[in-house]
């Protein structure tokens, strides 16, 4: 299978801007790994792709919303690695399809479209079995959580050296966080924010991706959604604007755009301490800025 080949990935420092709390922040620019399979999503559906080949499938199916980065990530992995793809989406098909399921028919992905309530229970549609052999497909589930994203996302860990303090990153699934905690040395102190509101069982849905000694051995803090999965505000939109003229770095408003201004207040109100050593993963996901009035963001 060809494989994303990714020899170092950039980090930046933010030189001035944390000073006066005397911590030292990095990013580490997972953005910037591929132009469209961007972020931690390689690295979530690499070992999938590997149990396919080896099962000799020929499919891949998985499910996402119309602006999902893990449709697009799949429909671009899937074009690359030379599976067909299939991709079910959450909702009718509106008249206009989002920029994302634009590209992802580019990337030959099929769409089906469900409505909301067989989309939660992960039905798959009758018709997709008309088109598609059944024995022949491998199901991704949704946003990747599982054990094969999560060892896939430990790899990430090679990408930095292991003299943080903290790592950070934002959490969907939890599949990503998860592969960071096993990565982790016993220095490191992982850090979990959450997008979604409410989500109650974030906590459980990592540890069930853990062998037992790592267990709750995390912090995940709920408090940074911004209203829920997906939603904006006034005040995320300007800090994503002010954040980018001050460090040039871009943010989606899903996922990094929150655990940015989560980190931001976390120094601001000392929970992150002096001397601290920060790592914040920036898992990419600015396609997903599309959905924005143009002029929204300044980048
Ligand atoms: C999918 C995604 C996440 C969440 O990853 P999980 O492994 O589901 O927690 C975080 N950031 C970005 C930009 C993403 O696209």
């Amino acid at each position: 299978m060809q494989q994303l080949l990714i020899d170092t990935i950039r980090i930046d420092s933010l030189k001035n801007m944390y000073q006066p709390y005397n911590v030292e922040v990095d990013i580490l620019r997972l953005d910037e790994i591929h132009p469209v399979i961007s972020g931690n999503k390689w690295f979530k559906l690499k070992e999938y792709l590997l149990e396919a080949e080896r099962e000799g499938e020929k499919n891949i199916l998985t499910f996402g919303g119309a602006w999902s980065n893990h449709i697009l990530a799949t429909a671009a992995a899937c074009n690359l690695t030379n599976f067909n793809s299939i991709g079910i989406i959450r909702g009718e098909k509106a008249q206009n399809l989002s920029a994302t399921l634009e590209d992802v028919l580019k990337l030959k992905m099929k769409l089906f479209f469900t409505e909301r309530s067989s989309y939660a229970q992960k039905k798959v549609p009758e018709e997709v079995w008309h088109q598609y052999k059944q024995e022949e497909t491998y199901i991704i589930p949704e946003g990747g959580y599982g054990l094969a994203g999560c060892s896939g996302a430990y790899d990430i860990g090679n990408y930095y050296s292991k003299k943080y303090s903290h790592v950070i990153t934002a959490c969907g699934t939890g599949t990503t966080f998860a592969g960071l905690v096993k990565a982790a040395t016993n220095n490191e102190k992982l850090i979990g924010i959450s997008v979604l509101k409410n989500h109650l069982g974030l906590t459980t849905d990592i540890n069930q991706l853990l062998p037992l000694y790592l267990q709750n051995q995390f912090t995940i803090m709920n408090d940074f959604h911004f209203g829920g999965y997906a939603k904006i505000t006034k005040e995320l939109i300007s800090f994503m604007n002010s954040y980018y003229l001050q460090t040039s770095i871009p943010t989606d408003i899903v996922y990094t755009g929150k655990m940015f201004y989560a980190v931001d207040q976390l120094i601001k109100i000392n929970h992150l301490p002096a001397n601290s050593q920060i790592l914040i993963i920036h898992t990419g996901g600015l396609q997903g800025n599309r959905s924005l009035p143009k002029g929204t963001l300044i980048f």
